[in-house]
């Protein structure tokens, strides 16, 4: 294969980071990690074990009731926050490199990934000085005013899609509020969760407060959730594991945030901008490679665009460049692990008995190896097909059509997830009606996917549980404790 790119400067392996230190497991385990353009292991990353969790558990656990961290003023450990976007931003195309380059995922998209996690730590840290709690009086009464607490240890658990931005996410508020951490990233992409040691080190944030445990969702992933010393799970991944962890947490009463999978549906009605509607529907789901949770992986078009819709969709569909990752003209990479690859092709086989093939429908002839996808395209696909209820995470789209607004909502609620939608049209009336019916937690109305940080973020049904964003991941991590004064 020509023109297989390697970073400078890859680590020689990828450790815990566990009391300040970087470690090896326990048994001295390990697993491969593979360069999605190549299938080859460019490196091996620590196999974290119980052992292992628990070391990093107790080192947190330490720094919580011993360390200056949950004691510290907001606006004490906001500058700690600060200093880490400013570090973040400082080495955003470095981070883009090795993210790129380990995940697969398209250059451009990466640095603005990049960009977010540093704007995550920014926002946690104004918010956590903005902060105000409640205080009511009851006149010659009572005074009652609340006391918010961080929570002690948390267990930070993260997909392998955009993995450095979401563990920001996670991270961000977790430390802004006082608790120590255990992060357990994804093992497909364990490159940049690596990069946090020196970069919080660097940014003054104490010993222990911080701790990595690379491995296997049921090895590492597992003795996290089910460790006694840690009270709270923040997780992202799959349904199918949220349900998993669910279980495993319920003898400890943990507290939970659940980010799970989508099958988000984009519907256009009749008097959309269709030029608008078109590109916006070929970036939700041909972006990020189409490993997006809220990837816009359903279109759902009125009849009498139908036809002209699916013909304009699949020809811009056809003109997405798919490319090496590293390369600044790519729109889609390479998805990120051989697994993931197959399970996608094997949606894309299915697909062409349950729908009609308008566009791609297998590998680029230019990349007879690695993980490379055309970008896909199924027309006519009926609601009871799998390519129509399942996630399949990848460059892959079904496009269905409907008559009236009614058929519209029960096509668009007729899956077992609600991560969002996205509506098309310039009726008013009806784009809010209908985002105020589709079961979705979060819609975007002839808009593309972009959301302000304080806003709730969070899926119905079986995309989530709880919502983060705003002041709302502020009350994950904290307990907050009402105090009441007889006057
Ligand atoms: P996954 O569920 O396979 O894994 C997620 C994490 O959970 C990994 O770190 C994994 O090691 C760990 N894990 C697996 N089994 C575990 C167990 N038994 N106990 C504890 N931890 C365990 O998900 P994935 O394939 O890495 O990510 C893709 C999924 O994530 C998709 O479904 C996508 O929609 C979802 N996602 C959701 C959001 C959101 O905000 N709603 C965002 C990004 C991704």
């Amino acid at each position: 294969m020509t023109d297989v790119y390697t970073p400078a400067d890859l680590p020689a392996k990828i450790q815990h980071y566990i009391d300040g230190e970087f470690t090896d497991s326990a048994d001295g385990d390990t697993f491969e990690v593979l360069n999605p353009v190549t299938n080859e292991t460019y490196v091996r990353a620590a196999a974290g074990k119980k052992a292992d969790i628990e070391r990093a558990v107790a080192a947190a656990r330490r720094a919580f009731t011993e360390g200056p961290w949950p004691r510290m003023l907001p606006r004490e450990r906001s500058r700690v926050l600060h200093r880490i976007a400013d570090i973040v931003e400082s080495r955003d195309a470095r981070l883009a490199e090795l993210e790129s380059f380990d995940s697969g995922l398209p250059i451009t998209q990466a640095l603005g990934q990049a960009r977010r996690a540093a704007e995550n730590f920014r926002f946690f840290a104004d918010l956590i000085v903005a902060q105000a709690d409640d205080a009511f009086k009851v006149p010659g009464k009572q005074l009652n005013y609340v006391n918010r607490k961080p929570i002690g240890v948390a267990g930070l658990i993260t997909p392998w899609n955009t993995p450095f931005m979401l563990e920001s996410w996670k991270l961000g508020p977790a430390l802004a509020t006082g608790n120590t951490v255990v992060l357990k990233p994804a093992e497909f992409t364990p490159l940049s969760a690596s990069l946090w040691a020196g970069i919080f080190e660097e940014a003054g944030l104490p010993k222990g407060v911080f701790n990595l445990v690379n491995g296997l969702g049921e090895d590492a992933g597992d003795a996290l959730v089910k460790h006694p010393d840690v009270p709270l799970i923040s997780f992202t991944g799959e349904s199918s594991t949220g349900q998993l962890i669910f279980g495993n947490s319920a003898p400890f009463l943990k507290g939970l945030s659940m980010e799970l999978g989508g099958k988000s549906p984009a519907i256009v009605f009749e008097d959309a901008d269709l030029d608008l509607a078109i590109d916006a529907c070929i970036f939700g789901v041909f972006s990020l490679n189409g490993e997006r949770c809220t990837a816009g992986s359903r279109i759902l078009v009125q009849r009498s665009v139908y036809d002209e819709f699916v013909e304009r969709y699949a020809a811009q569909a056809k003109r997405v460049k798919v490319g090496m990752p590293h390369d600044p003209a790519t729109e889609v990479g390479a998805l990120v692990h051989p697994e993931h690859y197959d399970k996608v092709m094997s949606y894309v086989e299915l697909g062409k008995s349950e729908g009609r093939l308008v566009a791609g429908g297998g590998r680029p002839d230019e990349f007879p190896e690695g993980n490379f996808v055309q970008p896909t395209v199924f027309a006519d696909v009926p609601s009871d097909a799998r390519i129509f209820q399942e996630e399949i995470f990848g460059p892959v789209v079904a496009i269905t059509p409907f008559d009236t607004e009614a058929e519209a909502l029960e096509l668009a609620n007729n899956t077992k997830y609600g991560l969002a939608a996205y509506v098309w049209t310039n009726d008013l009336k009806r784009g809010h009606n209908f985002a105020q019916s589709v079961e979705a937690g979060m819609v975007w109305l002839n808009s593309n996917n972009v959301r302000d940080l304080r806003t709730p973020f969070g899926g119905v049904k079986a995309s989530g549980l709880g919502h983060e964003g705003g002041y709302r991941s502020i009350d994950f991590y904290t307990d907050q404790q009402s105090v009441h004064i007889t006057l």
